[in-house]
């Protein structure tokens, strides 16, 4: 089977990929080692959280352009899935005024709407968040959340009407290159004149396999489902929390339950050996957290705890471009692909088949970087 291109991993970045390729008339074939609705990818892990609350206005403007990806999907079929415009708070320690006023005045001139409360309007607005005497609350309504849940399976639906073909469960036995890279698998043979990299954690074991090189940080973020025994309160109105110092995050799931999330743990092992439960000492510390954001709730452990791979570049900014002569790559989104990796699909997209460099596509090329240095 033959198409102009093979992507190879098919989370939401090579899904989106596909989606922009199929756009301009371009063929694509998705070939994942795994399933991507239940193996170790990320995507389905994720907590399907959409915020604005960057550095730069260049992730700011990304994040727009991933949201109209999810719209089109939404609108082009008959499900009701449904973004939830929570808004986010999120709560900074006073001394680290700089970092903050670099978040205020990227989300300033990129008109996202934002405002600073103090104790006193946090108790009376949002009566079960406790705020330290130390901390700010920024209050930005341009965010929210899908179920990814939801999602994910739908945007594989959407895209299997397409002329896109997905296959699951590959496994690469050998890749020739002559003219075209010829792909024998499992499954097949399989060629293409171009290869798209977007292998999330994966992609650096991914890049080997071309005699190229991908030197990115590997993190673990953990996520646990906690719930509270007080029935009186519903969590479902809540805003996304998040706690600028320790990087802990959260959203509702519903009345009664809050998702807690830490992506702070540095991965030294091979991504090949990843085992996707939350550790001890993560579930210690997000109880605690918890209950200290959530004071007189009685959060406890419950449904589920999980956790997934996230690759972060030198800058902690998204990479895209050419790695090689007809290969490319996405990906290092830092832990927030969900917001970035549609934006940064169609970046790559516009440059790879009609030589259009956006101006965004500096700030994120693979280029800014030495050769074998991410
Ligand atoms: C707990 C958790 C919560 C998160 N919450 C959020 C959030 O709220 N908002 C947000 O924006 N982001 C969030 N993220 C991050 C987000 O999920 C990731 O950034 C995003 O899913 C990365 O997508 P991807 O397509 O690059 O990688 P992945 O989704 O990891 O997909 C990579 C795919 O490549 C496949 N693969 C691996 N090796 C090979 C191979 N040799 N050949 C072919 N395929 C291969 C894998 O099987 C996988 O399906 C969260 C992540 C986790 C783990």
């Amino acid at each position: 089977m033959h198409s102009e291109y093979i992507i190879l991993g098919a989370g939401i970045s090579g899904l989106s990929t596909s989606y922009f390729l199929e756009k301009l008339g371009v063929s694509s074939i998705v070939l994942d080692v795994d399933n991507p609705l239940s193996g170790s990818g990320s995507t389905m892990k994720s907590a399907g959280i959409i915020s604005h609350f960057f550095p730069f206005n260049e992730e700011i403007n990304l994040v727009s352009t991933s949201l109209q990806f999810y719209e089109e999907i939404i609108n082009n079929s008959s499900s009701k899935i449904s973004y939830n415009n929570s808004g986010l708070l999120a709560f900074y320690e006073h001394s680290d005024h700089e970092p903050l006023s670099r978040f205020l005045d990227a989300m300033k001139s990129s008109n996202v709407d934002y405002s600073l409360i103090d104790s006193q309007e946090l108790q009376d607005r949002y009566p079960v968040f406790s705020i330290s005497p130390n901390e700010t609350a920024i209050l930005s309504n341009s965010s929210g959340y899908f179920d990814i849940e939801q999602l994910f399976p739908l945007i594989l639906k959407q895209l299997s009407h397409k002329q896109i073909k997905f296959l699951y469960n590959v496994q690469i036995i050998n890749i020739e290159h002559q003219e075209l890279f010829k792909f024998h698998t499992n499954q097949g043979t399989f060629t293409s004149k171009n290869v798209i990299i977007a292998g999330g954690a994966w992609s650096g074991q991914i890049a080997n396999m071309f005699n190229c090189k991908l030197n990115f940080d590997t993190y673990s973020t953990q996520a646990a489902i906690l719930s509270t025994s007080n029935s009186s309160v519903s969590f479902s109105s809540l805003p996304i929390l998040y706690k600028t110092k320790s990087g802990v995050y959260g959203r509702p799931i519903s009345s009664s339950s809050f998702l807690f999330g830490d992506g702070s743990k540095q991965y030294y092992n091979d991504p090949r050996d990843f085992k996707s439960h939350a550790d001890k000492k993560f579930l210690d510390n997000i109880f605690q957290q918890a209950n200290d954001s959530f004071p007189n709730q009685n959060l406890i452990h419950t449904q589920k705890n999980w956790s997934g791979l996230y690759t972060s570049s030198q800058d902690s900014r998204p990479v895209l471009g050419k790695l090689d002569e007809n290969i490319f790559f996405l990906g290092c989104y830092n832990g927030l692909g969900i917001m970035l990796a549609p934006a940064c699909s169609k970046l790559l997209v516009d440059y790879i088949v009609n030589n259009e460099i956006h101006n965004l596509f500096f700030s994120f090329d693979i280029q800014r970087f030495n050769k074998n240095n991410i």
